[in-house]
């Protein structure tokens, strides 16, 4: 590594990354609705350029969930080839998303070799009905739990029709990319989209029934609707590559506070910084070609750290378009002489990143059920959705809990910007007290009879009410959908709405069998059998609603007398997944068998393990190879002034500032070998839970001290000694464009 000079120093070869990078792009200037999804092919395409018949078996393939037959896929791979080669598409891949967490493809070349009659060649371009289908690529270097033994390596792909093909494009030639599952040979899940389309299934099924039970008579389907709000910090790339931590783990392992963070509250909504405002509008035109309905972009409130939210799509579109909206502002921030730092926390003391997931359902009229309307009857639906998605977040808060962990996400949650690791509820003041009054009946006959017959005075006023909002609570009620918090930033956003559709199906299935008995049992109207259905969700969920701070000291001794889960690391969040009787619904909806959450918890622990492990070795190295040796330099020069100062006063004020020093350097010594003797313990455990016991427990805490301790070192030495960027440097660079 060549040395580093202080970025603002006359000596910096390099201070920024400058053009050419970050010039501006030649953007055209035509409307957004003229080329946008131009590098996709999805089912208008499909409509418009397949022969009929393949076009309405492809429909009837997706609807019945049916398998597509040998001509009509190689009808659909033709037309989808001849549109991408003449896109300039060289390859082929399978798009999918394994357990990693990111995504996954291998390429192949459209190229085909003919061989002819004079052992001449001829090369054309081919694609199949089955290159489209199916691909296997070989499974055992993903993770999968210990659900495939290696003599069973094989692993599938197939694609995923609901989700639009698109193109990604490189220099000399661009990749066709199809959305795919991937599945072991029994069937079994490996990825994270199967989960959330089986949830997808379910949800719709047990929705429309419970409509049907409500009165919607004529409902054909029901579907999860999601917008996920993506923050991420950018970072200078020439000082990025400079920290292995970031590098290697996403985040910082050490760095002293920069003296100015965010205590201006300068930086949310402010202007964009010129660099990042060239990025954004690159960003955009790439997401806009790819079909990605991006819409708000603003200045987050920590030090170059920003938010991009989508228009929401249908559940499992919007979650491709989350993940391949990652992939292109990581390839986009690069390409501006930047880097897009999604972990949650990638900077000590200063905020971190989160990715609210926007949730709601909706029926195939393409109404909004979490929607007050404007008829009785629609209004008492309303209340019932929200009854059913209160008793399905009570009941198992503690899996949607496990759906979000990870060790990134353990330093947000709770760190006074982020929810909580406590999932509650929140509704807003009014739903509140409607909610609160049909539990007690104290506004009795009243209140329900003027929700029943006509609440226009109470509930179409709801999305008006919503704009003093609780940023506290980590499940909010926001006028007319609920917005899931706890989510981090770098999540793949299919395993918790795969959680929470699987939880709301149960919820569904419930309370259809719960009214059909309110009905036999009672002589009066339907109307009066959801309010008395409603009533009763009402009062089993109340532990779960809370209006108050959530941030506050009281509500995790609060939330621990109402009995709700308090779990406070991934560690302890994960141990849920091995329960059976907590994810016994996961099964019961057929979102994940047995075997599949096993697995899952196993790759969860070790993939906590890993994570920690790597941090832990890459802090190690750099006290090592950076802070030590700094420090002796430091200290060389300071020993060496001492004897050269002409004052004993001088040499007292020298001696006193180097025993200062010299402490801070005997403390990280000391305890960069306690940590090495943690990890060697770690070695000789039996399991992969208690090494992660080991970590939380006392390997972790033993690195927050060693950090302190560097931290100080950073404060104590010439700015010359340092040889890494500083925070001030990484966070407050892009601010001078
Ligand atoms: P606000 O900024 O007031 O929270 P927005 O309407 O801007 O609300 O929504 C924030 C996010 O929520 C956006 O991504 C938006 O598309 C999404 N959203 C809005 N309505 C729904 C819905 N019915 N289902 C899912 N997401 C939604
Ligand atoms: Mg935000």
């Amino acid at each position: 590594m060549t040395t580093f000079h202080r970025p603002f120093s006359a000596h910096h070869p390099r201070a920024l990354s400058n053009s050419p990078d970050n010039s501006a792009p030649s953007l055209n200037h035509v409307p957004i609705s003229e080329y946008f999804g131009e590098l996709t092919f999805g089912m208008s395409q499909m409509r418009e350029k397949l022969p009929k018949e393949a076009y309405q078996n492809l429909i009837k393939a997706l609807e019945q969930g049916k398998k597509l037959n040998r001509e009509t896929a190689d009808s659909i791979a033709a037309v989808i080839k001849e549109w991408a080669v003449q896109k300039g598409a060289t390859h082929f891949c399978h798009w999918f998303q394994p357990m990693t967490g990111l995504t996954a493809e291998k390429h192949d070349a459209f190229i085909s070799i003919q061989h002819t009659y004079h052992s001449e060649i001829t090369v054309l371009e081919r694609f199949s009905g089955s290159q489209l289908i199916q691909g296997e690529p070989d499974a055992s270097s993903f993770p999968s739990g210990g659900m495939r033994s290696t003599f069973e390596a094989r692993g599938y792909t197939a694609w995923d029709p609901s989700s639009p093909i698109f193109i990604v494009e490189g220099l000399r030639g661009h990749t066709l990319c199809i959305p795919s599952v991937f599945f072991g040979y029994h069937g079994e899940a490996l990825d994270n989209k199967t989960p959330l389309l089986r949830s997808a299934q379910v949800l719709s099924k047990e929705a429309s029934e419970f409509l049907k039970a409500l009165g919607d008579v004529d409902v054909k389907s029901v579907h999860s609707t999601l917008g996920a709000e993506q923050e991420y910090f950018l970072i200078d790339r020439e000082l990025a590559r400079l920290r292995p931590d970031l590098i290697l783990t996403g985040r910082t392992l050490l760095g002293a506070p920069s003296t100015r963070g965010q205590q201006l509250e300068d930086h949310y909504f402010g202007s964009i910084p010129s660099r990042v405002k060239l990025f954004m509008e690159d960003l955009e035109h790439e997401a806009y070609r790819l079909g990605i309905p991006v819409k708000t972009r603003h200045n987050e409130v920590a030090p170059s750290q920003f938010e991009l939210a989508p228009i929401f799509e249908a559940a499992n579109i919007a979650a491709d378009h989350n993940a391949l909206l990652m992939e292109t502002l990581k390839r986009v921030a690069f390409r501006h002489g930047m880097v897009c730092l999604t972990h949650e926390k990638p900077f000590a003391g200063i905020n971190g990143s989160g990715k609210h997931c926007n949730w709601s359902i909706s029926n195939d009229k393409g109404e909004n059920l979490l929607e007050p309307g404007t008829t009785p009857h629609q209004n008492l639906r309303f209340l019932a959705m929200i009854a059913v998605v209160m008793r399905a977040v009570h009941r198992h808060s503690d899996v949607l809990r496990a759906s979000i962990a990870s060790a990134g996400n353990d330093h947000r949650l709770g760190a006074n910007e982020a929810p909580p690791a406590i999932i509650s509820i929140f509704l807003g003041e009014l739903l509140s007290n409607i909610f609160t009054d049909i539990q007690k009946g104290v506004a009795g006959q009243a209140t329900e009879s003027q929700i029943i017959n006509l609440g226009v005075s109470h509930i179409p006023d709801i999305s008006k009410d919503y704009t003093d909002r609780n940023r506290t609570s980590p499940f909010a009620f926001t006028g007319n959908k609920f917005e899931f918090r706890a989510v981090g930033a770098s999540a793949n956003v299919s395993v918790p709405l795969a959680i929470l559709n699987a939880a709301v199906s149960e919820s569904f299935r419930d309370a259809t069998q719960d009214l059909k008995n309110l009905l036999t049992k009672k002589s009066g109207s339907r109307d009066e059998a959801v309010m008395e259905l409603i009533r009763n969700y009402a009062q089993e969920t109340e532990t779960i609603r809370f209006e108050g701070n959530n941030y506050s000291v009281e509500w995790q001794k609060e939330a621990k007398k109402r009995g709700l889960p308090v779990l406070a690391t991934t560690p302890e969040a994960v141990m849920v997944l091995n329960r059976p009787e907590a994810t016994e619904f996961l099964v019961k909806t057929q979102v994940l068998s047995r075997s599949e959450i096993q697995s899952r918890f196993h790759i969860a622990v070790e993939r906590y393990n890993k994570t920690i492990h790597i941090e832990l070795m890459t802090l190690l190295d750099m006290v090592q190879g950076f802070v030590i040796p700094a420090m002796e330099s430091q200290l060389r020069d300071s020993l060496d002034l001492v004897n050269r100062l002409a004052t004993t006063e001088g040499q007292k004020a020298q001696s006193k500032r180097v025993s200062e020093i010299e402490k801070t350097y005997t403390h990280i010594l000391e305890t960069l070998q306690k940590l090495g003797g943690l990890l060697e313990e770690g070695k000789g455990l039996s399991s992969e839970e208690r090494l992660m016991d080991l970590l939380a427990t006392k390997a972790l805490p033993l690195s927050a001290h060693l950090r302190t301790a560097c931290d100080s070192a950073e404060s104590l030495l010439g700015d010359k000694y340092w040889p890494i960027p500083k925070y001030r440097e990484m966070l407050f660079s892009n601010a001078l464009s």
